[in-house]
């Protein structure tokens, strides 16, 4: 590359000289510039760099962009010490060297982060390898925005949409699955339902593609499901929804936090939307909230906005509008201990997937337990539809097939009354009891006492969580002595 000596730009022309692979994030400027214009000439060359980069990386296998993101040799020697990680960047605002910086990022013309509740260098370097990952082999570019929580992402993604259209009364309704975990639920039928009046339509056998087609009409502003759901595993033909969707000209919108990218990207089957609570399996350690949106560029809507990002780069419309102006900003440690463990991810998903299909094999023999829901079940009725479309990436059986991979997801429901499921519950010794799931560790849930109580119990009837169920997510201990444990307290009623 040629060689650009401009006043005061220090090393930033050595780093343009090299052949090696660039930065990935936006530097701050180097050097001192005498007009706002200067000031957009240099940041310009930066985000050619930063372009170089992401075409580099998009070259690469999903481990590679997982273990790596965006953050290159060159970023650590040039930026940060030489360290390996991605640095934690904890302060909350940028300083700028004079008022032409200043202008040239409140422009937009500039690259520049400003403030901690709009953006953090830490979150970025999250936020682009997350774009990266649900992109993968999908044929589309996304973007992506992360948040506070996943209950965060979710009412950002719907709220864009349930924005006014003209002024005086509308009616604007969405329609979305039953099956969902019991915050969405709560959130749909609280803040969007009896709050706000939006009419929430709901699916109950999401299989179906009829009763979709029941609950839309012109009023519709999109179609909301969880797949697989927490806790009943429920699955739709993505396709066939997303067909629908669009021949309505409206966005369908995914929650795939329990597939994660390892084994599923619904932008590949044309979904416009992804949401991850990051809290879940990508985050497994357990160690933090966080959530992401993910779109693709650009969306199905026949909303009209004036800000063209609305409709081509829907997560980067809600960063810079909504969630700037509410606050939901994500905490840089956790994105950080994200990034970390996104970098094992598909290996762990498969791992867990493969832990989980033995224990809900085992558990499908045992004589105190009446049913099992796993995706990986062959008897399961969704088997061919999860099959269809979970598959842990970059993989094959060794014969050029597919890997099916179901994640690490399932319930089962004990015989008898609901106090034998209890009483299996408390004796369980290794496996931890928690409302909480994706965890490295192995943890059991009663839904119906727990995540999915609020809701009530007509909403549980109606979802298929009954009082027996035992939600089970399985973790990487041995799956020998995981069994072990489920054997024993199943053995004690
Ligand atoms: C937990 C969960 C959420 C909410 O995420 P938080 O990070 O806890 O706010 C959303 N969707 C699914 C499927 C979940 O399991």
């Amino acid at each position: 590359m040629a060689k650009k000596q401009k006043s005061g730009q220090g090393d930033q022309t050595n780093v343009q000289e090299s052949s090696d692979m660039p930065v990935g994030i936006f530097p701050t400027i180097r050097g001192k510039f005498s007009s706002v214009e200067e000031y957009v000439q240099a940041a310009k060359e930066i985000l050619e760099q930063k372009k170089e980069t992401l075409s580099q990386i998009k070259k690469f296998k999903f481990d590679t962009i997982a273990v790596n993101g965006i953050y290159t040799p060159k970023e650590a020697i040039n930026y940060n010490q030489g360290a390996l990680i991605e640095p934690l960047y904890l302060g909350v605002a940028q300083a700028y060297q004079d008022t032409n910086e200043w202008e040239g990022a409140f422009r937009y013309k500039v690259p520049s982060w400003c403030y901690g509740r709009y953006a953090n260098p830490t979150v970025w370097y999250l936020e682009q390898v997350l774009a990266l990952l649900e992109a993968y082999q999908t044929g589309h570019e996304t973007s992506c925005l992360v948040t506070a929580s996943g209950m965060s992402a979710i009412k950002l993604a719907a709220d864009a949409f349930l924005a006014k259209q003209k002024k005086g009364p509308e009616e604007i309704n969405f329609v979305s699955s039953l099956q969902l975990y019991g915050g969405t639920f709560q959130q749909f039928i609280v803040s969007q339902k009896q709050d706000r009046g939006i009419d929430v339509r709901f699916v109950v056998n999401q299989t179906d593609l009829n009763e979709w087609k029941e609950k839309i009409d012109d009023n519709t502003r999109f179609l909301y499901t969880e797949v697989p759901s927490n806790p009943q595993l429920a699955f739709c033909d993505i396709e066939a929804v997303v067909n629908l969707a669009h021949s309505w000209e409206i966005p369908f919108i995914i929650d795939a936090t329990c597939a994660t990218p390892a084994l599923m990207r619904p932008i590949a089957y044309g979904a416009d939307i992804v949401i991850h609570s990051l809290t879940k399996s990508i985050g497994s350690s357990g160690l933090g909230l966080g959530g992401a949106l993910i779109s693709r560029k650009p969306i199905v809507t026949k909303l009209k906005n004036d800000n063209p990002f609305f409709k081509e780069s829907f997560a980067e419309f809600v960063k810079w509008l909504s969630f700037r102006d509410t606050g939901p900003a994500a905490a840089p440690m956790n994105s950080l201990m994200f990034l970390n463990d996104l970098r094992t991810l598909r290996p762990r998903m498969d791992m867990l997937s493969q832990n989980c299909q033995r224990v809900s094999e085992f558990l499908e023999q045992h004589p105190h337990v009446y049913q099992v829901d796993y995706l990986g079940l062959p008897n399961s009725p969704l088997y061919d539809l999860a099959k269809k479309y979970m598959k842990l990436v970059d993989s094959d059986d060794g014969q050029g097939n597919e890997l099916n991979r179901y994640g690490h997801l399932m319930c089962f429901r004990v015989d008898g009354p609901p106090e034998n499921a209890r009483k299996v519950f408390d004796n369980l010794k290794l496996i931890f009891r928690a409302g909480d799931l994706g965890r490295i560790k192995s943890m059991a849930t009663l839904p119906a006492l727990s995540t999915h109580l609020q809701p009530g119990e007509e909403f549980r009837d109606k979802a298929d969580i009954p009082d027996q169920m035992i939600r089970l997510c399985v973790g990487a201990e041995d799956p020998g002595d995981i069994i072990a444990d489920l054997d024993q307290a199943l053995n004690s009623i």
